[in-house]
């Protein structure tokens, strides 16, 4: 798990509107959310103008290659499975994430979209199965949440916090009271590796008879968390 925070990019911009820096595009299982288990085509997108401190993926912070949105299109078919998850990085911070997401449901997909949480999803295709992270304050990042975004989940979408401490605990237990938010759709709690013990935070949600879902980290759990896989 990389603990380092690197510096922030800068905007970017790509010269045609379906053209997508990626960082890689592979076959794995779904590792979290309420889709865990099934086999899924990862496409992940370069570039986060966050800097979560308990970032796993900071390899996708720079670099990646162009693709046109065909060629994507065209590897994820290579490897014959429904299931897809757009990720990052923010894959949301490339305008061109918007039509790769049709375009995928278009195709037949079984559509995710992993988001921060902090970029406006109100355009996304409504059949894309949106998980959205609520950064805590033990992310350093809580400040980037756009609240907003909260209106634009239906009940097939999810939310995540990633949880650091018992502090992010209390404020996450708070959040979802204030917002309702398990009325909404399914909110999913998660510890953050090497920071909160799985067990003290399934016994939390436990004692508080909190509707959430617990989940750990499949692929880490399987992989340690291996890049690709
Ligand atoms: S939003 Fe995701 S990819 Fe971006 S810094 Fe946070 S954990 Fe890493």
């Amino acid at each position: 798990m990389a603990t380092a925070v690197a510096e922030r990019p800068a905007p970017r911009t790509a010269s045609s509107p379906t053209r997508l820096k990626i960082t890689e595009i592979f076959l794995s299982l779904q590792g979290e959310s309420a889709s865990v288990g099934w086999p899924t085509v990862f496409v992940r997108l370069t570039g986060c103008p966050l800097r979560c401190q308990y970032c796993d993926t900071a390899y996708a912070f720079h670099g990646g290659a162009w693709h046109e949105q065909a060629s994507v299109i065209e590897q994820v078919a290579s490897h014959g499975v429904s299931h897809v998850c757009v990720t990052g990085g923010e894959p949301l911070a490339q305008k061109a994430c918007f039509p790769l997401l049709t375009a995928l449901c278009d195709a037949g997909y079984i559509v995710s979209l992993e988001t921060s949480g902090a970029l406006d999803v109100s355009s996304v295709d409504p059949r894309v199965v949106k998980v959205l992270d609520i950064k805590t304050p033990g992310s350093a990042e809580v400040s980037r949440n756009l609240w907003t975004n909260i209106q634009h989940l239906s009940a097939q979408d999810q939310i995540k916090f990633v949880l650091c401490d018992r502090s992010d605990y209390d404020w996450a237990r708070q959040i979802l009271a204030e917002h309702d938010l398990a009325a909404r759709c399914t909110v999913l709690f998660s510890p953050s590796q090497e920071q909160l013990p799985a067990g003290d935070l399934a016994d939390w949600i436990i004692a508080d008879k909190l509707p959430v879902r617990f989940q750990l980290q499949l692929h880490k759990i399987l992989w340690g968390g291996e890049r690709g896989r």
